[in-house]
């Protein structure tokens, strides 16, 4: 019988998307994360942030949009940027249909305490339905709907509101290998059809599902908007 490699450190499995091991059986995620605490400037950084920052602040009705779950990473974010830099932000959730109890209250506690608009929306239940569906069957993955809208939706209402700076909660680093802390990661189409969209992009989507749902229901986003 044989068993899964597994990272001696983290316990990945051989089977995670992008990962490989050296030959001292670590993978190439834990590297990174050695990379980010060994490597990185972070006070020249700072400096990068604090003047990006100044690029944005005021010109639009909001400083940046915040793309937010309400777990701890989107949480940090977010209060770092209201707390320390005192900015204006737009958080936009995509709400999937599995939000847990408690994090639906620390959203609300989150956002009372910091005083932020919020932005959320929750596509129709039966397009996810069969989108879970279709997922499930072809990719073992029924979150189809779940990575390409806590993804795309937020971009689309950045468009929208005409907000041009975004602060997402983490880099891809954190947990694959398509981009290294050493290369700045573009948050582009590339990224999305290789990180995100799990090989299935929205027309290839489109094609599986005709005559089942509304084409309208699928594409309730025009671009531009
Ligand atoms: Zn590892």
């Amino acid at each position: 019988m044989s068993t899964l490699n597994r990272c001696s450190r983290c316990l990945l499995p051989e089977t995670h998307e992008t990962i490989f091991f050296d030959e001292a059986g670590v993978c190439n995620v834990c590297r990174q994360h050695e990379f980010k605490q060994n490597k990185i400037d972070w006070d020249k950084k700072k400096i990068e942030l604090d003047e990006l920052v100044e690029i944005y602040r005021g010109k639009y009705d909001y400083d940046c949009l915040v793309p937010f779950s309400g777990g701890k990473d989107s949480t940090w974010t977010l209060y770092y940027l209201v707390e320390h830099y005192k900015l204006k932000p737009l958080v936009v959730r995509f709400d999937h249909g599995f939000l847990r109890p408690n994090l639906i209250e620390n959203t609300t506690r989150v956002l009372r305490k910091l005083g932020v608009d919020f932005h959320t929306f929750t596509p129709n239940w039966k397009v996810v339905q069969k989108l879970m569906l279709q997922s499930f069957l072809e990719k073992g993955d029924f979150c189809w709907h779940c990575h390409t809208g806590i993804f795309s939706y937020p971009m689309w209402v950045a468009i929208r509101y005409n907000v041009p700076l975004i602060f997402w909660g983490e880099p891809s680093s954190e947990y694959t290998s398509y981009y290294s802390y050493e290369q700045p990661e573009e948050v582009d189409e590339k990224r999305f059809n290789r990180y995100v969209n799990l090989g299935i992009n929205s027309e290839d989507m489109l094609v599986r599902l005709q005559g089942m749902v509304d084409e309208r229901d699928l594409k309730p986003f025009s671009y531009p908007p």
